[in-house]
């Protein structure tokens, strides 16, 4: 399995890979010898350091700036990744934002900033993805999903149909690229310690543990686990799933 896991000469974008379960997933491909884009959005600092801490390690890294939400940042980011490799071998959509809220109080700016972020950045970062990776007649497409997709949450409408959207992309995109050897999944962490969730209030915290079988909150490197196996050759007879890391919540 170990020579099967290493991704030596690949190359990995991660979108909104320099926080949290991003960074974790960077750093596991890092540690396995691909070439590692690490995308941001907005702030420019903390994956620049990312970057160089790779390196420091000997490990291959690159950022790239685009917000995901913007088509022409989007494809800009793709053209200078594939002037630089002529190549992208991994795809995985980590970038996401929450705006919490019941529908009745929700503003039309939160709603639309969640369904932009996490359904249509998904969307234009895999259509950009596609063409060189139907070029090569391979290629692995990771999206990051919630259990808010499949089991529904009170105050995260927003969100859960975003994710939901991404679900069913992910189901499509999967029998749409098949022919072409391109594999797409869906990756559902539960709760995982990240910033995202370390601002949940305690009430909250209390209610998520009562419906998690194994009692605590995942890590990221747990998730990134699950990204690499299901970006290896060890996985290439599963495409169009959604497979959560979950600790047994959903
Ligand atoms: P995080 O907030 O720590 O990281 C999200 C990253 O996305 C950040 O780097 C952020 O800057 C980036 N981002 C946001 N908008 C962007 C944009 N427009 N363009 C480019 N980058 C952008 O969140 P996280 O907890 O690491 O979550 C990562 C993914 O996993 C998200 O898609 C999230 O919905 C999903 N998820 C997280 C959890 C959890 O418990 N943390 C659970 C289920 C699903």
């Amino acid at each position: 399995m170990e020579g099967r896991m290493n991704f030596e000469g690949q190359v990995v974008l991660i979108t909104g890979g320099s926080k949290g379960i991003g960074k974790a997933i960077a750093w596991a491909f890092a540690r396995k010898g691909a070439s590692v884009i690490i995308n941001y959005g907005h702030d420019e600092d903390p994956a620049r350091q990312m970057e160089s801490q790779i390196q420091q390690t000997g490990g291959k890294a690159q950022i790239q700036k685009a917000d995901v939400t913007r088509n022409e940042e989007v494809n800009g980011m793709f053209k200078e990744i594939l002037d630089q490799y002529q190549r992208l071998d991994v795809l995985v959509n980590n970038a996401g934002i929450v705006r919490d809220g019941h529908m009745m109080l929700m503003s039309d700016k939160d709603w639309n900033a969640v369904i932009d972020t996490n359904l249509k950045g998904t969307f234009l970062c895999c259509r950009a993805a596609l063409r060189p990776m139907i070029g090569r007649k391979r290629g692995r497409i990771i999206n990051l999903v919630s259990p808010s997709a499949i089991t529904g949450r009170a105050g995260q409408t927003n969100y859960a149909a975003s994710k939901g959207g991404v679900i069913s992309l992910t189901k499509s995109l999967a029998r749409e690229v098949a022919p072409w050897g391109i594999l797409v999944n869906a990756v559902c962490p539960g709760v995982i310690q990240t910033e995202l969730t370390e601002k949940l209030d305690q009430k909250y915290k209390q209610e998520f543990l009562s419906m998690i079988a194994l009692k605590r909150f995942g890590r990221p490197e747990e998730v990134a686990s699950l990204v690499l196996f299901l970006a290896s050759e060890e996985a290439s007879y599963i495409t169009g799933q959604v497979i959560c890391v979950d600790g047994g919540m959903v």
